[in-house]
């Protein structure tokens, strides 16, 4: 297991944790909080991979990237009060020409400049100057430690496989203050890919890893596991964790009886309670799975306008007629994806 640096130590851990906690009770109780502590930046939708679980082709969106100069606008009409700035959209951060840029003005601006990337570029050069940005998180999207595993997703496994870790190894010898994360899907059957990945991130000192569920709108080929199987793939996935010192996230960690009390059982996604999504035009939309969805452009109305005005309370009233099958944050599934029970029949028992 690999070592890791102060910044793991209790203090900022509880301080984190008190931050959390405190905003999860106002959520319960639900209070929308005075603006949303993460906004996601669509800063390109290009991608150099075609990962067959990606509803990027699916969602009507433009493959365009963000003018710097638009980027610059947005980010000042962000408020103060939100810390976190995800420099992601549908697609792959490091195509962006400005990343580095777009890192650095967000870092200004007294913001933590996160992104999350298929990790194939990041390598040489542009790894260093990564590192060097003021990037506060980089997660990496992996979902198999076999190497030559090229059919699932995301592409040329053994390159990124390399890339991560000597990315995270070079964190780790400068003790750099940067955090880091692997976003995983789980595929029925492939409850030991989970596992073998949050192995590895244990093995190289990776902080979290966030299983992430499928979303089968448009892509009901894909195969999930039944709910009861998913629920003991995760609960294995959990313990792995804490054996391998890593924090591991997902819809079991997310619901626990308060989650489960906020979303009235079910009965309400947690997204727009504390994020937005704004696109590669400056739209502000509720949210990453409805990158169309335009609530307002940010240069006709500040970002805490949006946020509190009366588009976004009627999306939140009436969010599970807006947000149609999405099922990827609920505790259960919606009954309809199940293709008359035949995702159950079809998925193996978990390993
Ligand atoms: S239900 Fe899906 S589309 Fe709707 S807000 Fe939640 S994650 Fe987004």
């Amino acid at each position: 297991m690999a070592n890791r640096p102060n910044r793991h130590k209790w203090g900022p851990r509880m301080k984190r944790w008190m931050v959390q906690a405190i905003s999860r009770g106002k959520r319960w109780m639900g209070i929308v909080p005075e603006s949303p502590s993460q906004v996601q930046i669509e800063i390109t939708n290009r991608c150099n991979f075609d990962c067959v679980m990606c509803q990027r082709k699916d969602l009507g969106i433009n493959f365009q990237d963000m003018p710097f100069d638009l980027f610059r606008q947005v980010l000042d009409r962000i408020p103060a009060s939100t810390r976190t700035v995800c420099l992601t959209g549908w697609g792959e951060p490091t195509l962006h020409p400005d990343l580095l840029k777009m890192i650095q003005l967000t870092r200004d601006r007294g913001k933590l400049p996160i992104f999350t990337t298929n990790g194939v570029l990041l390598k040489g050069a542009l790894g260093q100057e990564i590192l060097d940005s003021g990037v506060h998180t980089v997660t990496f999207s992996l979902d198999s430690m076999d190497e030559e595993e090229g059919t699932l997703a995301h592409w040329e496994p053994a390159a990124v496989i390399r890339n991560v870790k000597e990315f995270v190894g070079r964190i780790r010898e400068g003790s750099l203050p940067i955090r880091t994360g692997i976003n995983t899907t789980l595929h029925a059957s492939r409850a030991d890919d989970v596992c073998g990945v949050i192995r590895f991130a244990g093995e190289i000192g990776i902080d979290q890893v966030s299983i992430l569920r499928l979303d089968l709108r448009f892509q009901p080929t894909l195969r999930r596991y039944s709910q009861e199987e998913e629920r003991s793939v995760l609960q294995r996935a959990h313990r792995l964790g804490r054996k391998h010192s890593v924090r591991v996230q997902s819809i079991l960690s997310e619901h626990g009886f308060g989650g489960r009390f906020f979303t009235l059982f079910n009965r309400n996604c947690p997204k727009p309670f504390d994020y937005l999504y704004i696109n590669w035009k400056g739209e502000v939309t509720p949210c990453c799975n409805l990158p169309t969805m335009n609530l307002q452009n940010i240069l006709e109305q500040d970002l805490q306008q949006v946020w509190k005005g009366a588009s976004l309370s009627r999306f939140r009233r009436k969010q599970r007629e807006l947000c149609g099958k999405c099922d990827v944050l609920y505790y259960r599934y919606h009954p309809e994806n199940l293709v008359n029970g035949t995702q159950d029949a079809l998925s193996p028992k978990p390993s």
